[in-house]
């Protein structure tokens, strides 16, 4: 039996019985813990593999995407002010993809502690590009993504993805236009989670951090790409929408629609993340902007969270033998499937509550 009819490359393994209540549509996975793999053996092949690695594999690669990422921002502002239309919107793209490179790639990588080996400064440079390029609280996303989202993928009212969900939308106007509020939303939502969460001294922080760092970036338009201050905003506005619909596609395809577990029938970590978790291809953009860790190695990911993105595509060879060879779910599918498959089903998936499922392991 396939588990799930579209896209993902998966079968039912033999040791879990699935069973569908009719009335309530609960699902009740019932599943022998004595043949479940066990993540130890996973854990210990993943280690060995990071203890021979270069610095260069464990974090060096990444770096230098990074450092890349920050020189073509800074570059950007040059040919932004260009007289030339073409060279004037490759800069906007430019600056785009370095944003996303350095707000979202390596923030992410920074908030895990997987920028660097020392915590001190993995958290230094989260706050430089979250809160003061990417007018996001590095605190924030501490709290939503470390301490909720990896630890309770797929647990239904904890990392269910629901934040993602805006039923009130159309699919349309939610898979393609929504997105591109995403600029003015980021600072709001930061803000308001900060007010909801956090005590004032980390309010003022994050303020003190950003708006004075968006500020310097405006500057920079007005001096260096010698724009206006109207023409400046509009460029910001602009860049940051340039991967817009893509992160929110992202966002939705790792998750939703893969099984979601109520909190009290918890699965066991391993059977968590490979049966909630689904890789996408890679892609010559989405890689160096997106990381490879949220495209191709998210499975990966989910499993060995403080792996860099370069170490997350080194072992992902050997999670995915491991999946396949003893039967554990391997999720991939492609952007466009996954595209079609939430347009076709945006209801089931996007706007009604997910079916729960309950996880029972039998010794
Ligand atoms: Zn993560």
């Amino acid at each position: 039996m396939s588990w799930y009819s579209h896209g993902t490359r998966s079968t039912n393994p033999e040791f879990s019985n699935r069973i569908i209540d009719e009335n309530t549509q609960v699902i009740t996975d019932f599943v022998d813990l004595r043949k479940l793999p066990e993540f130890g053996i996973l854990s210990k092949q993943v280690s060995d593999t990071v203890h021979s690695s270069s610095w260069w594999d464990r974090y060096g690669v990444d770096w230098v995407i990074h450092s890349v990422a920050a020189m073509c921002w800074v570059a950007s502002h040059w040919l932004i002010g260009s007289t030339q239309p073409a060279v004037h919107w490759l800069g906007i793209f430019v600056l785009g993809c370095s944003h996303y490179t350095i707000t979202f790639k390596a923030a992410h990588m920074l908030v895990h502690d997987a920028g660097c080996s020392s915590k001190a400064w993995n958290r230094f440079w989260s706050f430089i590009s979250s809160d003061v390029l990417g007018c996001f609280s590095a605190d924030i996303g501490y709290n939503i993504h470390i301490k909720c989202h990896h630890p309770h993928t797929n647990i239904v009212g904890l990392g269910d993805s629901s934040t993602w969900k805006a039923p009130f939308l159309p699919r349309y106007v939610y898979m393609f236009l929504a997105p591109l509020l995403l600029p003015a939303l980021i600072p709001l939502v930061s803000i308001k989670e900060l007010i909801e969460q956090e005590p004032l001294w980390k309010i003022v922080r994050h303020v003190l951090l950003s708006y004075p760092g968006l500020a310097f970036h405006v500057y920079l338009l007005m001096t260096v790409s010698e724009v206006t201050l109207r023409e400046a905003l509009l460029v910001i506005f602009l860049s940051r929408n340039v991967l817009s619909i893509p992160y929110i596609h992202v966002n939705i395809f790792q998750h939703i629609g893969l099984p979601m577990y109520s909190q009290q029938h918890r699965p066991k970590k391993i059977y968590q993340m490979t049966t909630g978790v689904l890789n996408l291809p890679r892609n010559i953009i989405l890689d160096y902007c997106f990381g490879h860790s949220i495209m191709s190695c998210h499975t990966e990911h989910h499993l060995f969270p403080r792996l860099s993105d370069n170490m997350c595509l080194k072992v992902k060879p050997l999670v995915r033998r491991f999946c396949l060879e003893r039967g554990l779910p391997y999720h991939e599918d492609t952007y466009t499937s996954r595209v079609a498959h939430f347009l076709e089903n945006y209801n089931s998936l996007m706007v009604n509550a997910p079916p729960i499922t309950k996880f029972v392991g039998l010794q």
